[in-house]
C-alpha cells in the first residue's frame, strides 16, 4: 500500500504536526488555501467519507473534536470551516480520509 498519509503517521515523511492523539493527527497542508490549514487525519487507513463502516462513526467524532483543540491552540476559535472531498468527483486526491481545517480569515464564499 502506497500512502502519502499513512507515511506522514508513521513519520516515515515530515510533517508541520499541530496536534496528535491515539486516533487522530494533524498537520499544516503543504499547499495552504487559508492563513490556517490544518488537515485532520484518522490514523487508522480508510479511503474516503463513503469507505467509512460503523465502527469508525466514533472516530469521526473524535476528528471534529480536535478540531476544538486545534482551533484553541492556533487562536482561531472565533470561526473555520471543515471540509471533506469525498471521491473523484468532489476532487479528493489523496485517498486516506482526511478533514481541511480552514480559519484565519473571514471567508465570504460558501459553497451551501
Ligand atoms: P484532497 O484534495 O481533499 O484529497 O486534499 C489533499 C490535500 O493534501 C491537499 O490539500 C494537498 O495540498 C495535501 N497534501 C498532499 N501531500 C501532502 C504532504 N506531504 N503534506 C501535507 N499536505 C499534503
Ligand atoms: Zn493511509
Amino acid at each position: 500500500m502506497d500512502c502519502i498519509f499513512c507515511e506522514i503517521i508513521k513519520g516515515n515523511i515530515p510533517s508541520e504536526k499541530v496536534y496528535e492523539d491515539e486516533f487522530i493527527t494533524a498537520f499544516n497542508d503543504l499547499n495552504p488555501q487559508m492563513p490556517v490549514h490544518v488537515l485532520i487525519v484518522p490514523k487508522k487507513h480508510i479511503v474516503s467519507a463513503y469507505e467509512l463502516a460503523e465502527e469508525d462513526a466514533e472516530l469521526v467524532g473524535k476528528a471534529f473534536l480536535a478540531s476544538k483543540i486545534i482551533a484553541d491552540k492556533l487562536g482561531v476559535n472565533n470561526g473555520y470551516r471543515i471540509i471533506n472531498n469525498c471521491g473523484e468527483d468532489a476532487g479528493q486526491t489523496v485517498k486516506h480520509i482526511h478533514f481541511h481545517m480552514l480559519a484565519g480569515k473571514t471567508m465570504g464564499d460558501k459553497i451551501i
